[in-house]
């Protein structure tokens, strides 16, 4: 299993004790994490505060994605795809950090997040002109498991 801190020296982005926390917690999960989640599984001394400024570092540097919930709740998992293919980002720069190619489902009773690794969607983008390219989430919605 990858640790956060060869995750970092991979990249060759700048690891703090608390980059290094937060990467864990979600390479540990298989599905997104809300900030709520996250948190409680942070040392006490984290708090929403710095843990929203970490998220947002980890987003500007492509290490995870968001997808968005209902209610505008955040869900935050590592990109993998960005990490396989970071060399190639960093040059072409042509796919947004935050984009993320791969489906999702969303359980509306519990709120979950699945991630759907085997459902790639491919879509022929044609924007006009000036528009620019930033994400596409892809969800599907309905019970887990658990829920039914
Ligand atoms: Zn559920
Ligand atoms: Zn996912």
């Amino acid at each position: 299993m990858k640790t956060s801190q060869t995750l970092f020296n991979q990249t060759k982005l700048k690891a703090t004790q608390a980059r290094l926390e937060v990467t864990d917690i979600l390479l540990k999960n298989p599905r997104p994490l809300s900030h709520q989640e996250i948190l409680k599984k942070l040392p006490q001394n984290f708090d929403r505060v710095t843990l929203y400024r970490n998220l947002n570092w980890l987003l500007k540097n492509g290490l995870i994605h968001r997808i968005s919930g209902e209610d505008r709740a955040r869900y935050f998992e590592i990109n993998h795809q960005f990490i396989q293919s970071n060399e190639k980002y960093r040059s072409s720069r042509k796919i947004a950090p935050d984009n993320h190619l791969h489906a999702h489902f969303n359980c509306q009773n519990c709120g979950k997040f699945f991630c759907l690794d085997d459902i790639h969607p491919k879509f022929k983008l044609e924007l006009p002109p000036k528009f620019i390219f930033d994400t596409i989430e892809l969800t599907v919605k309905g019970k887990c498991s658990r829920c039914q």
